[in-house]
């Protein structure tokens, strides 16, 4: 893939949350696969597994049950150097994630600043990351409201199944509610078409119905149904190196293009 990362300084550093609380949507899938991309196009990116899940985490071939996670990272406010993982691919690197972050949502509940908590240890990173890509749990709780309040803007995964727009208001209504107290600046990057199968008339049925009812953006990518995409994982590794020439791949490329 040839280079295209030709960010201005004055943009270094888009940190961007993968966000939607349906579970099951695509939102690990494109944090991996984007993260990739924008990755092996030049961009030194960073991804923040910030589920309990630790699917991202995972995903990138990293066993999730090591200390020096996010979960450290979270209550100190502040990344140590060793949390930083390389992964398989050049200028890909992961905060990973660990299931004891499921007890980090309760114990942040009484902490000062307990919504800053990430903006603040992303201020604690090395500064020479241009992309920061942070992967969401499926819920609008504590870890979800400081990645939006540490991010610049949001994509959101949309499945192109039926009730796709459900629960879109709501996660729409956090949006704003965020806006207005922690993060003034917070921009929806897109709305994100996944898991598309051009065979059916439901999932262009759905994909018409957003754009009707929805006015701010939507990528003009459109992530196809494809089986590399949800292989890939159990291999750690993004569909670029799992399989180049999938379809899969080819969506997160053009995904990646249309971002920069
Ligand atoms: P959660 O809410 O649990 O964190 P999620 O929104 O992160 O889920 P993923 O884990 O990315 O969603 O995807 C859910 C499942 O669908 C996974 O098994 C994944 O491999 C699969 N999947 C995601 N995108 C695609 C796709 N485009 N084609 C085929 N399978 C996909
Ligand atoms: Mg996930």
């Amino acid at each position: 893939m040839s280079s295209f990362c030709e960010r201005s300084e004055a943009e270094m550093r888009l940190k961007i949350a993968i966000s939607n609380q349906k579970g099951g949507v695509g939102k690990t899938t494109t944090s991996i696969n984007l993260g990739a991309c924008l990755a092996m196009s030049g961009c030194r990116t960073l991804v923040i597994d910030i589920d309990p899940q630790a699917n991202a985490t995972s995903g990138l071939g990293f066993k999730p049950n090591g200390d020096n996670t996010i979960y450290e990272a979270l209550l100190n406010e502040k990344a140590e150097p060793a949390m930083i993982k390389n992964t398989a691919v050049d200028s890909l690197f992961l905060l990973p994630s660990n299931i004891n972050l499921t007890g980090a949502e309760i114990e942040l509940i009484a902490a000062e600043n307990r919504e800053y908590k990430l903006k603040n240890l992303i201020n604690s990173l090395p500064a020479d990351f241009e992309f920061i890509i942070i992967d969401c749990p499926p819920s609008l709780g504590l870890l979800t409201v400081n990645s939006l309040t540490a991010a610049d803007s949001v994509i959101i995964p949309l499945q192109t199944e039926y009730f796709a727009l459900e629960g879109l208001r709501l996660l729409l209504d956090t949006i704003d509610k965020i806006r207005g107290s922690f993060n003034p600046s917070l921009e929806v990057e897109g709305l994100l078409f996944t898991m598309y199968d051009k065979r059916t008339t439901l999932g262009n049925q759905v994909v018409q119905e957003v754009i009707k009812n929805y006015d701010g953006n939507i990528f003009k990518t459109i992530i196809p149904r494809n089986i590399r995409l949800s292989e890939s994982p159990s291999h750690g590794l993004p569909v670029a190196l799992y399989d180049a020439k999938s379809k899969g791949s080819d969506a997160y490329i053009d995904l990646a293009r249309e971002l920069i």
